[in-house]
């Protein structure tokens, strides 16, 4: 039998966003200094690894590309995350990054590669190297591009967001709909352990 997984995306759902009010823009950390992670997301993570679950990161992090922050500056952050993680009792069993960029001002980046989300790559990816059953695995996020790639990889869907006229219409223009939304990482992880309770009882 084959491992199941979440698989998680990183900013807007383990971390905080952060406003840039000078190009008045949300957008990743860039400092380890802005690195929070979002409330409630160690009791959430650790319900969801308790309910049977491998916890995958599957991040975008075009931030090199664009020339925001260094690779030295990125794995600090890495390592400011795993830290407040494992404060929580959270400790990751996959990682995977899509450094590239369309449109990057560094060339070795500019890649129209298959990992970058919406595309599965990172999914598929993570399927091979840890055995995983993508049928039975939910990709979890804060943009349509996580419901996407996780559509495309064959899992469940699980959007964090709050439902507003702009999110439905881009929603309708995309032609995206996820299995469930959730208003929050808490109910995210109570999707994650109803639903398994059902596949059991089938
Ligand atoms: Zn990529």
């Amino acid at each position: 039998m084959t491992a199941r997984a979440t698989f998680l995306d990183r900013d807007g759902f383990i971390d905080e966003m952060v406003y840039y009010a000078d190009p008045g823009v949300v957008d990743s950390p860039f400092t380890p200094k802005q690195f929070e992670l979002v409330e409630g997301i160690g009791p959430a993570l650790r319900a969801i690894k308790a309910a049977g679950y491998k916890l995958v990161l599957v991040s975008n992090q075009p931030g090199m590309a664009k020339k925001h922050l260094t690779f030295a500056t990125f794995r600090k952050i890495r390592a400011k995350m795993r830290r407040l993680l494992a404060a929580e009792g959270v400790e990751l069993d996959g990682e995977y990054y899509c450094f590239h960029h369309p449109q990057a001002k560094l060339a070795k980046y500019r890649v129209d590669c298959d990992c970058r989300k919406p595309k599965p790559g990172m999914l598929l990816q993570a399927a091979r190297d840890l055995g995983l059953d993508l049928a039975h695995s939910i990709m979890i996020g804060d943009g349509l591009n996580d419901v996407i790639a996780g559509k495309r990889a064959g899992c469940k869907t699980i959007l964090v967001a709050n439902l507003n006229s702009l999110l439905s219409e881009k929603m309708d223009e995309t032609g995206t709909r996820p299995d469930f939304v959730a208003r929050n990482v808490t109910e995210a992880a109570d999707i994650v352990k109803n639903n398994l309770m059902e596949i059991q009882t089938r």
